[in-house]
């Protein structure tokens, strides 16, 4: 018998077999049998019910059957990734790369592992459709501004999509397939659709009949026409590049400013590049002297979506409803955490990631900083939301409001988004926990004494 080659793909972010180079490479490292690899780490699977772990346990259901049986290692991927590549004779593992602070530590620590048995860690691609890094001004150091990241990223341009693995002779080292560990669903959670015909499908769709309106319709959470792509683009059941070039013929303003969210997506990802210390420090050192109150009952009553200002509590309410937030409605629930309740935004930041099936420490951490105005290019801290007129002009008939807070179910604009204004509270509705004038007021004072 002849030498057999064969090679491990060792899939994390980028679930998928359409527009996957790394899948490629693999195969063609491995024309004997490549080994369809994911390794649960114990930053990934917790024993506890999580959005997280209920939608990736599907999705993994889901991806096994699409490669005849994924291989599941539980444990240290150093001795999971190596154990699996030695047992089938591979001399290369496949990977797209992770720039993220934990993940480039862990492909570092796993790419020296293999180097001890002469195995080689391969990156090919990344989840986005330029890496992090590789966009920098003339003095080759990188943007902490939007507007000119996404210039300079425009014009330094990405590949095509590249074609659909097929034929790929996947293989496991013990013959048989994992079972993937069944992760209930958290109580009151609905999850999206898994995997990566759902992601084309609702990408083609939201092409379809929606990506025309985007400018004008993506600030209204009651209308709900953004895309929802953030959960398929997490786990890398489509890839960004696969999005641009359907975007790229499209000539209507809509599709610009889309094309603009992806290029958040990417600036984020290579800021936190940049200043892996920015996923739970402060981006603007300065905040860090800022005077925050201790967290207790009102990040409570925020988290469970009862702070009495309706548009907050909707927000909060869909989180834990649809592991998933409509983007204006993160920036008036994070306004109101900072600035409202003085808490510092590292708290809610952990809370989002613990809810979200799209959470992505880059945009989340940043997002959150951003907000909280300690971030890249932030909203200047002084201007601060009032959730009652964000709510008016985003809501403006209270759809969004009524869909997630059932006691307001009854009440009409304009008395939705001010409920105390009536002569009566709605039963089982609560009366705002502070005073949004005073406490703009006193975040400005504390801002002050830090400027
Ligand atoms: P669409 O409006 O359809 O946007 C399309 C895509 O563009 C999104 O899927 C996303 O990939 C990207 N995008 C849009 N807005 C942003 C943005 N502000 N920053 C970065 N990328 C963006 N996004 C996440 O993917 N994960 C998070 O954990 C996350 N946390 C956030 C926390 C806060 C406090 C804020 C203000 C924003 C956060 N965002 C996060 C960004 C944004 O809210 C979501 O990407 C968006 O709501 C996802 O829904 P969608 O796919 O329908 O968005």
């Amino acid at each position: 018998m002849g030498h057999v080659t064969t090679s491990v793909m060792w899939f994390r972010r980028d679930l998928r077999l359409g527009d996957n180079p790394a899948v490629l490479d693999a195969q063609a490292a491995g024309p004997d049998g490549v080994v369809p690899l994911f390794v649960l780490d114990a930053r990934l699977w917790t024993p506890a019910a999580t959005a997280r772990t209920a939608y990736l346990s599907r999705l993994l259901t889901d991806f096994s059957d699409r490669v005849g049986g994924l291989h599941v290692g539980h444990g240290d991927p150093a001795v999971e990734v190596l154990n699996v590549a030695r047992s089938v004779g591979a001399d290369t593992v496949h990977v797209a790369a992770d720039h993220g602070p934990y993940g480039s530590r862990r492909d570092r620590r796993v790419e020296a592992a293999l180097a001890e048995h002469d195995i080689a860690l391969v990156r090919t691609g990344s989840p986005h459709a330029v890496a992090p890094g590789r966009v920098t001004k003339s003095d080759g150091s990188g943007y902490r501004v939007f507007t000119p990241f996404f210039r300079a990223w425009q014009e330094h341009g990405w590949r095509g999509p590249a074609p659909v693995a097929t034929d790929v002779p996947w293989t496991r080292p013990d013959g048989r397939a994992h079972d993937i560990p069944d992760a209930a669903v958290p109580d009151g959670l609905t999850l999206p659709p898994v995997g990566e015909a759902a992601a084309l499908d609702r990408w083609r769709t939201f092409l379809d009949e929606d990506v025309a309106d985007y400018d004008d319709i993506r600030n209204l959470p009651g209308v709900d026409r953004t895309s929802r792509m953030s959960v398929h683009l997490k786990w890398g059941t489509i890839h960004p590049r696969t999005m641009l070039a359907d975007l790229a013929p499209l000539r209507s303003g809509g599709a610009a400013a889309y094309a603009r969210e992806l290029g958040f997506r990417e600036f984020y990802a290579d800021v936190l590049a940049q200043r892996p210390d920015s996923a739970f420090d402060y981006y603007n050192r300065a905040f860090a002297r800022m005077e925050y109150d201790e967290p207790g009952e009102a990040l409570e009553a925020w988290k469970a979506g009862r702070t009495g200002f309706p548009i907050v509590d909707a927000g909060m309410r869909q989180l834990r409803g649809e592991g998933w937030m409509h983007n204006r409605v993160r920036m008036i629930v994070a306004s109101f955490l900072v600035k409202d309740l003085h808490i510092e935004w590292q708290h809610g930041a952990r809370h989002f990631l613990s809810l979200l099936v799209d959470a992505d420490l880059a945009s989340n951490q940043h997002g959150w900083q951003w907000v909280a105005g300690c971030g890249t290019d932030a909203a200047p801290y002084f201007r601060v939301f009032n959730p009652v007129s964000q709510g008016r002009k985003f809501d403006p008939d209270g759809t969004y409001i009524r869909r997630w807070v059932p006691e307001l179910a009854d009440v009409e604009a304009p008395h939705v988004h001010e409920p105390w204004q009536l002569d009566e509270l709605p039963a089982g509705y609560v009366a705002p926990i502070v005073d949004h004038a005073e406490e703009r007021r006193e975040a400005l004072r504390r801002y002050e004494a830090i400027r």
